[in-house]
């Protein structure tokens, strides 16, 4: 299958999976995850709509935005190291995996030097798992609470990468256990913060991701084909 064809499935199940849950198909924004993909591939995408990419290297965030000479976004979702931070100003409109309060510090750094603030989301290790990055459930509002004094982030959210899993209802819980975390999240107006996102769903799970709430779905697989 073409990234053509690719995407019109994709759009597709969305629409389909926000009639379900009674959503407005604009409540979802779809993040094309291009990483190890080449930048043709990227073009592609955009020639079919897509202006959002997701990737988790710093070095070809880089590369790729140096590459691509059109407005396009780029958000930074994978786990990422401190001293990679200095790169990522001007590059990335929201980097999706901050799960400590020294990484977070770093990024405050790095932003206030060139005056800008970032939009970041807390990453959440929803099932626990020994391989995963992220906070604890149990941790998240204190480490909100905690970087939400930092004036160069704006936390908007939560992130979570679940289970892999050939079932993905088996991660329904683990999205419905995040919204509910954001809601409440929400409520409590903490100053720095604007909790309106929730990044949840990959390629195997974002049809029951978007039912349970999702408002970023990142997307690789099902858009670019096998890596
Ligand atoms: C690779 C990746 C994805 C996309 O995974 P697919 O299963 O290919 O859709 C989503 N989120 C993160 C954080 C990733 O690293």
């Amino acid at each position: 299958m073409s990234i053509r064809e690719n995407l019109i499935n994709v759009e597709e199940k969305i629409t389909k999976a926000c009639e379900r849950a009674g959503r407005d198909r604009s409540e979802v924004t779809l993040i094309a995850v291009s990483k190890t993909k080449p930048v043709s591939d990227l073009e592609e995408a955009m020639r079919c709509g897509i202006t959002i990419f997701g990737e988790n290297k710093v070095q070809e965030i880089r590369d790729k935005s140096e590459a691509i000479k059109e407005p396009v976004s780029f958000h930074m979702i994978g786990h990422l190291q401190t001293n990679k931070v200095k790169y990522l100003p001007g590059k990335v409109v929201m980097i999706h995996s901050v799960d400590k309060i020294s990484l977070a510090e770093e990024i405050e750094k790095q932003f206030a030097k060139t005056d800008s603030v970032i939009d970041v989301l807390c990453e959440v290790n929803m099932a626990g798992e020994d391989t995963k990055f992220g906070l604890a459930p149990d941790e998240v509002f204190s480490f909100v609470r905690e970087i939400a004094k930092l004036s160069h982030l704006r936390v908007r959210g939560l992130m979570t990468i679940a289970p892999f899993t050939e079932d993905p209802e088996s991660n329904r819980q683990y999205f419905r256990a995040l919204r509910e975390m954001k809601d409440k999240l929400a409520l409590e107006n903490i100053p720095g913060t604007k909790i309106d996102t929730l990044s949840m769903g990959m390629t195997g799970d974002y049809e029951v991701a978007i039912e349970e709430g999702a408002t970023f779905v990142r997307v690789g697989t099902g858009i670019f084909g096998a890596r």
